[in-house]
């Protein structure tokens, strides 16, 4: 299991060597885990000139997952696009061919007071979001501003869904649903959009091949709103790039806390690129104040997703689990009387629960 360690700037490289730690105790009981490290983001540009180097590009190409710290940060603001951190990010995504963005949205018991919803609406919430990343009016042709027959100036884009797309992702979407609670809803906006009809036409197609997951439609508007009113109602949620964009971050603000969101980019082969859901967070850089959780819950997500370690990723689950219910807060998660660690102390906690 050859794993590419791409920690890049800010916080990056210190939620990274949390992650690192926890990675250790598995291979130490056994599991075979490689991890070789690479500069990325603005570290690639500082080494190399280039936010992913060719030689960070080679090494993530042989790994079998890559995971990630985060990207950015106030020195690189100037710098020409192509060259700016994020660059590193759509690049790598690109390169990999990586078109299927899982996030999930759990809310730990313990931090069910931290989401702006009722605690009792969100406490045990645990649901994935799966996003279509490479396709869908993002990137559909033709787009551009041209003027009308009236003389107007007008911009537009092409909403545009292939075939073949919309099964890969929708394979999936069912596959994860296998690998919880075996439900799965569908978002589109079917009674105003053809490319939805079809993309609904197809889902249902791809469903025959699983006929254990029990599958549902939903237009977007109701999805967003259902997010709020009933979020425990949903396991597997799958839609198209825009859709997840807009819902992804809607669900994960259910809970509360953008230090502890984990998520995933996969390949059709399941090869993935795991990362947490913030950024390098330069404000709290080298002060040892970061949430690592976010990156060890990736660490687990990797586990799952790309190596069927299924065991191996629940035993990290329910270590970040027990230092939570044992008080263990970092600065952002904090609430009175909770035991406030650092993030060196909180990976060490982790290390500590998992043993
Ligand atoms: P951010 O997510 O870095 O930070 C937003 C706020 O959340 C900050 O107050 C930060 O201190 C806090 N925060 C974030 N992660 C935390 C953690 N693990 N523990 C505790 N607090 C945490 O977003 P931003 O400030 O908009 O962006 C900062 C830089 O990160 C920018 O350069 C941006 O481009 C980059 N960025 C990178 C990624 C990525 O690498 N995937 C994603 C988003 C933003």
């Amino acid at each position: 299991m050859k794993i590419a360690v791409l920690a890049g700037d800010g916080i990056g490289p210190e939620i990274i060597a949390q992650a690192h730690k926890v990675l250790e105790v598995l291979r130490r009981d056994g599991l075979k885990l490689e991890l070789e490290a690479a500069p990325y983001g603005g570290a690639g540009y500082d080494a190399h000139g280039d936010p992913l180097p060719e030689s960070t590009l080679k090494l993530a190409r042989a790994a079998d997952a890559v995971l990630c710290g985060a990207v950015g940060g106030p020195q690189y603001d100037a710098l020409p696009r192509e060259k700016r951190p994020e660059q590193g990010i759509l690049r790598i995504r690109k390169e990999l061919q990586l078109f299927a963005n899982l996030r999930p949205a759990k809310v730990f018991e313990e931090l069910a007071s931290a989401s702006s919803l009722k605690p009792e609406l969100v406490a045990g919430l645990d649901i994935l979001i799966l996003r279509e990343l490479t396709g869908d009016i993002y990137f559909g042709e033709p787009r551009g501003r041209r003027t009308n027959a009236r003389g107007e100036r007008e911009g537009y884009d092409t909403m545009l869904y292939s075939e073949s797309e919309i099964r890969r992702i929708a394979d999936v979407g069912f596959q994860a649903a296998m690998k919880r609670g075996k439900k799965l809803t569908s978002v589109d906006k079917e009674n105003v959009l053809e490319t939805s009809r079809f993309w609904r036409e197809i889902v249902k197609d791809v469903a025959k091949k699983y006929p254990q997951v029990e599958l549902s439609h939903m237009y977007v508007d109701n999805a967003a709103m259902q997010l709020v009113r009933n979020p425990k109602q949903f396991d597997v949620i799958v839609t198209g790039n825009m859709f997840g964009d807009i819902l992804s971050d809607e669900a994960s603000m259910l809970t509360g806390s953008i230090g502890m969101l984990p998520s995933a980019s996969l390949d059709a082969n399941n090869k993935g690129l795991y990362e947490p859901a913030h950024g390098s967070a330069p404000d709290i850089a080298g002060k040892n104040l970061a949430n690592p959780l976010a990156t060890i819950l990736s660490a687990a997500m990797m586990l799952r997703y790309t190596f069927n370690e299924e065991e191996a990723a629940k035993r990290i689950e329910a270590a970040v689990k027990k230092v939570l219910g044992q008080g263990y807060r970092t600065a952002d998660i904090y609430e009175t009387e909770m035991r406030r660690v650092g993030t060196i102390e909180m990976g060490d906690a982790v290390v500590a629960a998992m043993q």
